[in-house]
């Protein structure tokens, strides 16, 4: 499989690959025997999920294929499903995940940009990139990307891991949180750090990024140490925190997050030892 991405312009391909995205994940079937593990609709399901070619945004092109992302309010009837990304990241691989989430990204910046923040007219898609325009007072938009830090702290071969208060002991992750205004990265990580878990950090270093669209973030991780503090959870977003060993694990996040990339690289490292 091979995407391309770029705007709206260019030659429209005969053949397109529909990615229907509901409130919460993306409408498809469940393959039959002999077919990938997912079967998205084609041309004829669009019109009986009621939707329009014309509502459409162009991602690019998938293998010979014009690649749409189109938002749905309605019910989504039978045989189709709507598969939220974690249960994507177990079904497709990293480069149709991709896609996915450039779909996910793109129908949230379109479904909650239909009229312009400044006068309230309809906006309208412009053509020669991927904004939308207000007809009436010529506000351009474009879509919204919010930077987030995610961080693998370590003391020694230990790294603290935390359960998220939403899903209490569900999984033990690394810590994130939203760069706010007139933050640099690392101010937002120590901040977040010091706020989540009460500990202070020191030598931070860049480990990787990676577009994390649910609904539109950019994650953009990173190693840091423990430099002073004790453990203490905030309660509101972490619910418990503690430092790991590599050889005693709790549950991780799945594959295809950075999240488990740091994890892994981590764990890769001092098991070398
Ligand atoms: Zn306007």
């Amino acid at each position: 499989m091979r995407f391309v991405p770029h705007a709206a312009d260019g030659a429209p391909r005969s053949l397109r690959t529909w990615f229907v995205v509901h409130a919460k994940g993306v409408v498809a079937r469940r393959a039959e025997a002999g077919e990938p593990a997912l079967r998205f609709p084609d041309d004829d399901e669009i019109t009986q999920l009621g939707l329009q070619a014309g509502d459409a945004h162009r991602l690019g092109a998938l293998d010979d294929t014009d690649a749409l992302a189109i938002p749905l309010d309605g019910p989504v009837p039978s045989p189709f499903e709507v598969f939220g990304f974690r249960e994507l990241a177990a079904l497709v691989d990293a480069e149709l995940f991709g896609v996915v989430g450039r779909a996910f990204h793109t129908c949230d910046w379109l479904t909650t940009h239909r009229f312009c923040g400044r006068c309230g007219a309809r906006t309208e898609p412009l053509r020669s990139e991927r904004c939308l325009v207000c007809p009436a007072c010529a506000l351009h938009i474009y879509p919204r990307i919010s930077p987030a830090i995610i961080t693998l702290v370590r003391k020694g071969d230990l790294a603290l891991l935390a359960s998220n208060a939403k899903f209490p002991g569900a999984f033990y992750s690394t810590l994130a949180g939203f760069a706010d205004i007139g933050e640099s990265l690392e101010e937002t990580l120590a901040r977040e750090v010091e706020e989540e878990v009460g500990v202070k950090v020191t030598n931070i270093r860049y480990f990787g990024s990676q577009p994390w669209p649910f609904p539109n973030s950019l994650m953009i991780a990173f190693t840091a140490e423990w430099a002073s503090g004790e453990i203490v959870v905030d309660g509101a977003e972490i619910s418990d925190a503690k430092w790991f060993s590599a050889d005693a694990l709790p549950m991780i996040p799945p594959r295809l997050s950075i999240a488990r990339r740091l994890i892994d690289a981590w764990v890769a490292e001092v098991s070398d030892r």
